[in-house]
């Protein structure tokens, strides 16, 4: 059981020393379960007390409250978050999530990922995250664009190319991002394209990073299906969330051959034991606005999805997908994360019990962030590559990574997510150590 501080979901600040309230059942706090893998990975690497107590807090944390004017003229406030986790080992970085469920400790689970995420693929970066608790389907694009510049005034005391450079993530895209560097832009003066990652390319984004992390996600199911004496040829993918990630991934794996037979979004998704056509379903969801109205397979929901007989599953919509309560029935023999999150320690305790092989979020998803470093060393050098270049280097540098930390797992005899974190954790640590504590 993690000892770790229970910090409230309503927001309150973090209360060093105080205890978990005990529930019998699952606890499925992001931020709780972040508490817990990291407590895990402390433990085996006999990490100092003291030391482990300054990786449990985030840095720093910024809730804002800020007034909106809507298109009928009224005035709406809303709130959002910047958590800054950990910066030993170079700026933040992290996403910026637009959606009604996200909160501070959501946010602060998600900055902590980052963290590690950053340090298992070794680019140099700490870890961020930023939310708006807002539903992006129900706002207009101009309500949307003062949203953005609105929340980005606000924790510009936060972000910059040197502190802090945010990015796209769930219900946030390149155009947000093109909002973002011109709002912080306007406010010091000069363009700054360096402040954020994701942005379109005719404004300093770079080539390939809209594709990055579904493309990460398939070099590593490449590795993971080789690993398991699986041929990618007509291997079974189904993936819950057809956005940026899922969407992305679907497309890849079937340009290469794989049968995704399952796809779907938050309303439901569909099912082809022989394969789904995906070039269609994309072009339907474009046209339509959703998968469902294609007519390619048999109606699906995203929790059936989860149980179907396939060889990989990759879970790329939200959390606490994967728990106790649906783990028993998981048939995939592959999991890959693509979400952040996805599955709950109980269930991946019983999932690594039942020899499922799980290629954890921290390095399955960490394609974004590579090409987001690419995108941040371009734009400082104001020189940038082809898209082909970004995809060759994208793929070495999480090649090695994958192979690091499946040589730990072995090693280690210990699951993948926890060799992850033995490698992540240990390098932030190590950082955090030479650096010393000012003053
Ligand atoms: P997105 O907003 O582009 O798409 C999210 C998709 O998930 C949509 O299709 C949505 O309908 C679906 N969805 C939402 N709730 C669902 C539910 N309960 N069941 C099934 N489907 C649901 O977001 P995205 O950028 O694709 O991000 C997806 C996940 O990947 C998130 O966990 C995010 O943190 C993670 N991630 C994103 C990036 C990135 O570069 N965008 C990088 C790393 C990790």
């Amino acid at each position: 059981m993690n000892t770790a501080p229970v910090l409230s979901e309503s927001g309150r600040p973090v209360q060093p020393g105080s205890t978990p309230r005990d529930t019998p059942r699952e606890n499925v706090n992001p931020y709780h379960i972040a508490l817990e893998q990291l407590e895990t990975a402390a433990q085996y690497l006999e990490l100092d007390p003291g030391l482990h107590e300054v990786l449990k807090y985030p840095e720093r944390e910024l809730i804002v409250h800020f007034p909106v004017k809507m298109d009928d003229g009224q005035t709406r406030v809303f709130t959002g978050y910047r958590v800054q986790h950990n910066v030993a080992r170079g700026p933040a970085k992290g996403g910026i999530r637009y959606s009604p469920h996200t909160d501070l400790d959501e946010v602060r689970a998600l900055a902590m990922w980052m963290t590690w995420k950053c340090a298992i693929v070794n680019i140099p970066f700490g870890g961020a995250k930023g939310g708006v608790v807002c539903d992006p389907r129900t706002l207009s694009h101009s309500e949307l664009e003062r949203l953005t510049r609105r929340y980005t005034s606000e924790i510009s005391i936060l972000i910059g190319p040197n502190t802090d450079i945010p990015a796209p993530d769930m219900g946030t895209d390149a155009a947000t991002m093109a909002w973002i560097m011109d709002t912080y832009s306007m406010n010091v003066g000069h363009t700054v394209p360096a402040v954020v990652t994701g942005k379109p390319v005719a404004v300093g984004g770079s080539e390939g990073r809209s594709d990055a992390t579904g493309r990460g996600i398939v070099f590593i199911a490449q590795e993971a299906l080789r690993d398991n004496g699986i041929s990618m040829r007509g291997a079974r993918f189904a993936i819950q969330g057809f956005g940026n990630v899922g969407s992305v991934a679907a497309r890849i794996l079937h340009e290469i051959g794989a049968r995704v037979i399952a796809v779907c979004d938050a309303e439901g998704g569909l099912y082809n034991p022989n394969g789904l056509d995906i070039p269609a379903l994309r072009d339907c969801a474009r046209r339509e606005g959703s998968i469902l109205a294609h007519g390619g397979g048999d109606p699906i929901t995203p929790r059936q999805l989860l149980e179907l007989d396939t060889d990989v599953l990759i879970p790329a919509a939200v959390e606490n997908q994967i728990t106790l309560e649906n783990v028993h029935r998981i048939r995939a023999r592959i999991i890959i994360e693509g979400a952040n999150g996805p599955t709950t320690p109980a269930a991946d305790r019983i999932l690594q019990e039942r020899g499922v092989f799980l290629v954890p979020d921290v390095l399955a998803n960490a394609g974004g962030v590579v090409v987001s470093y690419f995108e941040w060393v371009q734009d400082l050098q104001f020189f940038f590559w082809h898209e082909e270049e970004v995809n060759q280097k994208m793929e070495k540098i999480l090649i090695r990574a994958y192979r690091d930390v499946r040589e730990m797992a072995r090693k280690e005899k210990v699951d993948m997510r926890l060799a992850a974190y033995l490698i992540g954790v240990k390098r932030v640590a190590d950082a955090t150590t030479l650096r010393g504590f000012y003053p």
